[in-house]
């Protein structure tokens, strides 16, 4: 019989017979007879995948639920019927389901870090970039802002994303299909006007607070004024103060300021008013009458320690007793401290001149002049020639030419007179255009009324006497 069998077959024999002789040599007695097929069946059971996912899918969900009904049904027939499923239970069932996260901005975050970190794909963080390519929004994210977004549990798919700048400013990216659409949002708050004054009797910081006017609108207070009145020097006890400023809402809560429309300073018996009003050239600052409350020329140049020879026409040099005019004001600085250009004009000169050293003069029209003396330096810009704004750094302190030590000598010249540059009655900047100005006059007055309408007894008792 053996013979009769072909050769393939001998050798699946042998391989077999050879098999089962290590089986029954490798495991022990009892086990051999019956675990030859339940080991085969459980064999193929493994390697059917889908009924692997399957069993992973049922241990998940679906199984918990009949568990847990299972005690109910038995025990009470009658009431199966009205069992409904948790409410948990069934929101966890009803696909899809989405995430939403907020995360603040932290110093160094990108939206790639902030985003791949929570869970959002290399892809769509590309994609929902692509929507704000032109705005970059996204780029320039800041600390302290917050970012919301929302995707998909299942897929993992971003579907929402909202940028919020700032109370008022937030930016959404909608998800459609394979792309984001990007929205800018804008809440306008509710503007609201505000009234208040103080006296002051310590400084106007430490009264103004203490009537409740925020240190912000005080520095702004003393910008307005500050052409007229000189904070540091010129405030007497029983200066007083009114203003009358925009505050900004946002459902019912004070979110800050806005525009101070108008203010009032009492200051060593003169008053003060200020409009604000917006022409062509932009808002600005001015008197009832229309005229600029800034002024064409800053007062001092410099940051100065103290002012070491005054404005003498008349001075006797101290040793030869002949007369030595000082057409200019002194004031002592460390070297290398920055010069400011006054007014807004051109540069007339810059360069050496004996005795002054180092000087520039500015020429600002309508007959002013002014010049800077002994100077260290000058500043990137400072040519014969060029046009200066009010404010602009033109030069360094120093002590060249005829000098004792390092000061500015600064001299201000009205049609070639010299005047002295702490007293001079200074030209305001230039007046509203006659177009903008009878449109102004009507809104002044109304301002003024309002203001005075606001005005404590006590206010308007102090205006009273000094109108008298
Ligand atoms: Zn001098």
């Amino acid at each position: 019989m053996i013979k009769l069998l072909p050769t393939k077959h001998l050798l699946l024999i042998a391989a077999v017979s050879a098999l089962l002789a290590v089986l029954l040599i490798a495991l022990p007695d009892e086990e051999i007879s019956d675990n030859n097929s339940i080991s085969f069946e459980a064999k193929l059971e493994v390697i059917d995948q889908s009924e692997l996912i399957l069993h992973d899918l049922q241990k998940l969900s679906p199984a918990t639920r009949t568990v847990e009904s299972t005690p109910l049904l038995a025990s009470n027939l009658s009431t199966t019927y009205e069992i409904s499923v948790p409410d948990a239970l069934a929101k966890k069932n009803s696909p899809p389901t989405f995430k939403e996260q907020s995360v603040e901005v932290q110093p160094g975050d990108s939206l790639s870090r902030v985003l791949s970190s929570r869970g959002i794909s290399a892809q769509d963080i590309y994609k929902v970039s692509l929507a704000d390519k032109k705005q970059k929004t996204l780029l320039q994210m800041k600390p302290g802002q917050i970012l919301n977004f929302t995707n998909n549990e299942m897929s993992g798919e971003l579907t929402h994303l909202t940028l919020v700048l700032n109370r008022l400013d937030s930016v959404t990216f909608e998800r459609e299909d394979d792309k984001f659409n990007r929205t800018d949002t804008s809440r306008i708050p509710d503007i609201i006007q505000t009234y208040k004054e103080a006296e002051i009797n310590n400084s106007l910081f430490v009264d103004g607070l203490r009537s409740g006017i925020e240190q912000s609108l005080l520095i702004e207070l003393a910008n307005i004024f500050g052409w007229d009145i000189d904070f540091a020097l010129d405030i007497r006890k029983g200066d007083s103060l009114s203003v009358l400023y925009e505050e900004k809402f946002l459902d019912g809560e004070k979110i800050g300021y806005g525009n101070i429309i108008a203010a009032q300073f009492i200051n060593n018996g003169r008053t003060y008013q200020a409009i604000r009003y917006k022409t062509g050239k932009g808002a600005s600052y001015y008197t009832p009458d229309g005229l600029a409350m800034r002024k064409a020329f800053i007062r001092t140049p410099v940051d100065f320690t103290r002012i070491s020879s005054k404005f003498n026409p008349n001075r006797l040099h101290p040793i030869f007793k002949t007369s030595r005019p000082h057409r200019g004001v002194d004031y002592a600085a460390a070297s290398g401290t920055p010069v400011k250009a006054a007014g807004d004009g051109k540069i007339s000169f810059a360069g050496k001149q004996n005795g002054y050293g180092n000087v520039v003069i500015i020429d600002h029209g309508r007959g002013y002049q002014t010049l800077y003396a002994h100077l260290k330096g000058f500043a990137r810009g400072t040519k014969r020639g060029a046009r200066i704004q009010q404010g602009r750094i033109i030069a360094y302190v120093g002590q060249t030419g005829w000098a004792t030590g390092p000061h500015l000598h600064y001299e201000f010249r009205i049609n070639g007179t010299h005047k002295n540059p702490v007293t001079v009655r200074l030209p305001n900047d230039a007046p509203m255009p006659k177009k903008d100005l009878e449109k102004y006059l009507p809104y002044a007055k109304q301002v003024v009324a309002t203001l005075s309408n606001s005005h404590s007894p006590s206010f308007a008792q102090k205006l009273a006497s000094l109108k008298n």
